[in-house]
């Protein structure tokens, strides 16, 4: 029967993070990285835009500036990310100031999707040539602590320790393990908002600052902007009791390939949940799956000329004619997504996404088109017992499905920050 000093679950960049670092520390312990998937390296594979300023990917319960900024430098010196230039950003600041805005300052680099994948297999030879197993396509069923043994769906294996990094997707798992070994946990905190996709010519912006970072009064926020060759896509969730419903997200490919003209970007509004304290997992179970519920099964999208008019978008609405461009998300339902959205969110982004044009205009021309739903699981909220995640004795949770980080580079950071942990 196997036995290693260190099982990392989940091949994202917080397992990835670890596993580096655990090396780097000494390079005899027996490290095995595991994945569900048959494919390395998680989140990694979607865009790929790293961002190297505080607090952007790293949520402000769990990291000090200080301590961010030192871990930034032990993931820069892996990466090796190429800064790209800003231009004009005062200006920019300026306007938003002026309607209580912030645009904030961010170092980023931009591989793209398919620099990503790139990037993931030199990374995953680099491992393996330092005698890192990894194991694709086996996924972590069980644990049982007590006898320091996980279950997957190949075999039983022993740890000294364990990393679990099992990303958003594995955010139920994560609590299934944490009801577990009585780990309290609290997941009252989600991000919920819609995608915009628009000309890149409504949205310049990307030209002078890739990912531009804007926070509005309300409590919104502009995120994971992609532009060049941009894509909307969907992400396929699970509820607890097993039905499926749908989150959009965005990627581009780097700037190799064909570009579209296309931006798009999400708006999210935080919301945090008290008296009476509900699952936020479970509250946007329940959205995701009313969305579903109006939109046959898929995502909804709306033109911002028919939002405005305050009716439903049609098929006819995406007809190639007076919006010249098409969704690049195909099996999206044209519908409203203000039957869909809870009314205080709604009206939340929709206050920003005016602001948002007032700071650049031309983001709410008629033919934008909103996607609905946006939703970011990553607030589950482990008690750790110490400063580098340990749940329990030999034990870790990281990564954004743990809530210590919402971006590559804040999961990179914690999956460093557990490995020192774990090496003492
Ligand atoms: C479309 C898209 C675009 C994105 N673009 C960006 C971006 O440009 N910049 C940015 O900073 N962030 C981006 N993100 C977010 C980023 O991907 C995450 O913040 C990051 O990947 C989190 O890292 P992680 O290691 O915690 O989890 P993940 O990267 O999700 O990795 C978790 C891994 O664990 C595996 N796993 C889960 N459960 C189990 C199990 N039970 N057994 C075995 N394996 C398991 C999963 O298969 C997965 O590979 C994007 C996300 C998406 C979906």
């Amino acid at each position: 029967m196997s036995k290693f000093d260190c099982i990392i679950v989940g091949t994202g960049p917080a397992g990835l993070g670890a596993a580096f670092e655990l090396i780097e520390k000494s390079s005899s312990l027996k490290v095995l990285m595991l994945d569900k998937e048959n494919f390395s390296t998680g989140g990694l594979r979607n865009d790929c835009k790293m961002n190297f300023t505080f607090p952007i990917g790293f949520p402000e319960d769990n990291w000090t500036e200080n301590e961010a900024e030192s871990y930034l430098e032990k993931v820069t010196e892996i990466l090796n990310p190429p800064i790209k230039e800003k231009h004009n950003l005062e200006t920019y600041q300026k306007r938003a100031e002026k309607l209580g805005c912030k645009l904030i300052n961010i170092r980023q680099s931009h591989l793209g999707t398919d620099g990503g994948l790139e990037l993931i297999k030199e990374l995953t030879a680099k491992l393996r040539s330092r005698n890192v197993e990894i194991s694709l396509g086996e996924e972590v069923l069980d644990l049982q602590a007590g006898d320091k043994k996980i279950i997957t769906n190949k075999r039983e294996i022993f740890y000294e320790n364990i990393i679990f990094a099992p990303g958003r997707k594995g955010f139920g798992f994560l609590q299934n393990i944490m009801s577990k070994i009585d780990v309290p946990f609290l997941d009252h905190i989600v991000d919920i908002g819609v995608r915009i996709e628009t000309k890149e010519s409504s949205y310049p912006i990307v030209r002078d600052y890739y990912d531009p970072k804007f926070l509005f009064p309300q409590g919104v926020r502009t995120f994971c902007t992609n532009s060049g060759a941009a894509h909307v896509v969907k992400e396929k969730y699970s509820t607890r009791d097993g039905q499926t419903f749908y989150s959009v997200n965005g990627h581009a490919f780097s700037d190799r390939k064909k570009q579209n003209g296309l931006v798009n970007f999400a708006m999210l509004k935080t919301v945090r949940l008290t008296e009476p304290l509900a699952s936020g997992q479970g509250f946007v179970e329940m959205l995701g799956l009313q969305s579903m519920l109006l939109g046959g099964g898929q995502p909804i999208m709306q033109r911002v000329g028919d939002f405005r008019m305050g009716t439903r978008s049609k098929v006819e609405s995406f007809n190639n004619d007076l919006y010249d461009f098409e969704p690049t998300l195909k099996g999206c339902t044209p519908g409203d997504i203000s039957l869909a959205m809870p009314g205080r969110i709604l009206r939340a982004i929709w206050k920003s996404m005016k602001e948002l044009d007032t700071i650049i205009p031309g983001v709410l021309h008629p033919g934008t088109i909103m996607y609905y739903p946006e939703i970011k699981l990553y607030a589950n909220k482990p008690t750790f017992k110490d400063g580098h995640f340990k749940v329990a004795e030999n034990i870790y949770m990281i990564g954004d499905g743990a809530g210590t980080s919402r971006g590559i580079t804040g999961a990179w950071a914690s999956g460093i920050r557990a490995a020192e942990g774990v090496t003492g």
